[in-house]
């Protein structure tokens, strides 16, 4: 309770609030002044703060809770690529195919085909081939990346101008898939991809300034009013400019959402870049924005086989490989770069998906430890796909979070046909965790990887909850199956997860992640109370209105 008697700018009465304070405690009613809130309670409590000018939302019991947070997020990357051939909502090959035909024909200028989001389930083993995009773009160069971004679809034309044939070796991280014949098959992973990619001018600042006003727009459609933009990467880089982007949105007053920018590591350079991460941190704050943390990618996936395991993957036929995955950053580099990111005041954002990687993450943690003690930088750990069981209570003892994909944790195909069956008993039942690493106290924030997957927290909740596809979710899943049972978190946690779990990695749960008085009015009225109906109808629930600091930035058009 609270508020000094002076009227509200915004008041939201007879609802389900759902506030996420430490007690996770309900009220009905919350009034807010000057973007903060200003008082929670029961509506008697709540009205006389009412005034002439108040807005009043009546909420007719629907649900109010804090702003979802994303910790782990490419809204960026994410909204050029639905401007751009789009294949994230398709299921089949032939749209696949059909798609990208219409797009090229109705953009005839573009010197490449640029898009990407397509499934690995829908092509054997994983890797679709040249010759099916040859047949509907056989004259300009193809280069469209799977829906997590670790491999790509190419067409001929695209091998033939970066000059890559039979006998083009491997690069140190990545794998050219490749055909009976020795010949490139038309799949890039990883660090392979770089064969086009040099070739492909960056995206302009135009469309990366486009792309992220696309992305926030989704964004907050979703209820989401912040995130970890988890690559932001600066001057003449890859994917072009885009802490450039996100100051100048700030500047403009556009960024709407507040975001944490993780820096990209160069991981084919070593510590010397540290010097420039610094300048780009200083270069790098404005209105809702900071660039305070940085990326390191250390291994890749394990559906292709580069992400880094203890014990070699399995073959098709259950015998073991030589093939362990890749460890991007060399460990002993990597335990030096993190002690010394850490002592800099710098976060760091680990990929870390198979259990060798997360094990070096943490190793890497723990020599940031012994070197500068136990600072408050909150590194994270995300993806954690594979953890080996000694490693669970190291992320609490370490205070390392746990960064959740949870959407991933569930029987669809790439999980049963592409990964259980070469991980091998028990390693596949060490896969995501998460109910496990609550249970040895990790603090857990939670993330979509979007465009990898639906940056829907209402999904991702639904499969942290039950760990089952949601039954609408374009995905071939086997939904009469829960998987791993043990890891299912409870509503209350997930929640957590994708509000103060997520505020707390971006240094925001001051300021955003609960309904608590004085905090900033960063809301999401979501349509139904998600206590009130089956687990099972988590993702069937919608964001009717999302506001950043009292303020809507986002409003269905049928609330
Ligand atoms: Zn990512």
């Amino acid at each position: 309770m609270g508020g000094d008697g002076s009227a509200a700018d915004l008041v939201f009465v007879n609802g389900a609030v759902y506030t996420v304070d430490a007690a996770r405690s309900w009220a009905q009613a919350v009034a807010v002044r000057g973007g903060r809130i200003a008082a929670v309670g029961p509506d008697a409590a709540i009205r006389p703060s009412i005034g002439a000018h108040t807005d009043v939302i009546d909420l007719a019991g629907r649900m109010l809770v804090p702003g979802f947070q994303d910790a782990h997020v490419h809204p960026v990357y994410a909204g050029i690529d639905m401007l751009q051939c789009d294949l994230h909502d398709l299921v089949t090959k032939e749209d696949y195919l059909r798609a990208i035909g219409e797009y090229a024909e109705a953009n005839p200028d573009a010197p490449w085909i640029l898009g990407g989001g397509w499934s690995m389930e829908v092509f054997p083993r994983g890797c679709p081939a040249k010759e099916d995009l040859d047949a509907v773009v056989p004259d300009r160069p193809v280069f469209l990346p799977n829906r997590d971004g670790h491999s790509a679809w190419v067409n001929s034309k695209a091998l033939e101008l970066a000059g890559t044939t039979a006998t083009t070796p491997d690069p140190a991280d990545g794998r050219i898939e490749r055909g009976q014949d020795g010949e490139p098959f038309g799949t890039m992973h990883e660090g392979a991809q770089r064969f086009m990619t040099d070739l492909i001018a960056p995206s302009t600042a135009d469309e990366l300034y486009r792309g992220l006003l696309k992305g926030q727009e989704y964004l907050h459609a979703l209820g989401i009013t912040g995130w970890q933009d988890a690559i932001v990467q600066g001057p003449g880089d890859t994917y072009g400019d885009s802490l450039a982007t996100y100051l100048a949105a700030a500047e403009k007053g556009e960024l709407t959402a507040r975001v944490v920018g993780a820096l990209w590591w160069d991981r084919l350079r070593g510590l010397e870049q540290i010097d420039e991460l610094v300048a780009l941190r200083e270069r790098g704050t404005a209105g809702r924005f900071a660039a305070t943390s940085v990326k390191i990618m250390q291994d890749g996936v394990c559906e292709n086989f580069t992400g880094a395991v203890l014990e070699p993957y399995l073959d098709a036929y259950g015998a073991p490989t030589e093939n362990r995955g890749i460890s991007f950053v060399d460990p002993e580099v990597l335990n030096e770069a993190v002690a010394r990111l850490d002592a800099l005041g710098f976060q760091v954002h680990f990929h870390a998906l198979a259990e060798r990687a997360v094990r070096e993450a943490l190793d890497a943690v723990e020599a940031a430890r012994r070197a500068n003690g136990m600072t408050d930088t909150r590194p994270h750990l995300a993806h954690i796909q594979v953890v080996h069981p000694d490693d669970l209570p190291r992320f609490r003892r370490l205070g390392a979070v746990a960064n959740a994909q949870p959407l991933w944790a569930a029987h669809e195909s790439q999980m049963d046909d592409l990964t259980i069956p070469f991980l091998g008993d028990p390693r596949w039942t060490w896969q995501y965790p998460f109910g496990s690493l609550v249970r040895h106290g990790a603090t857990l924030a939670m993330g979509s990887d979007w465009s990898v997957s639906s940056p829907n927290p209402l999904e991702e909740i639904h499969v942290a909850v039950n760990r089952v596809m949601p039954p609408d979710y374009p995905y071939d899943a086997d939904r009469t199956k829960v998987f791993l049972p043990d890891e299912r978190l409870d509503l209350p946690t997930a929640i957590a997860g994708f509000t103060m779990g997520s505020a707390y990695v971006n240094h925001l749960e001051r300021e955003t992640g609960s309904i608590e008085v004085g905090k900033r009015a960063d809301l999401a009225v979501l349509d139904r109370n998600l206590f009130a109906h089956p687990a099972e109808e988590i993702a069937a629930a919608r964001c009717v209105t999302t506001f950043v600091e009292g303020e809507p930035v986002f409003t269905a058009s049928d609330a």
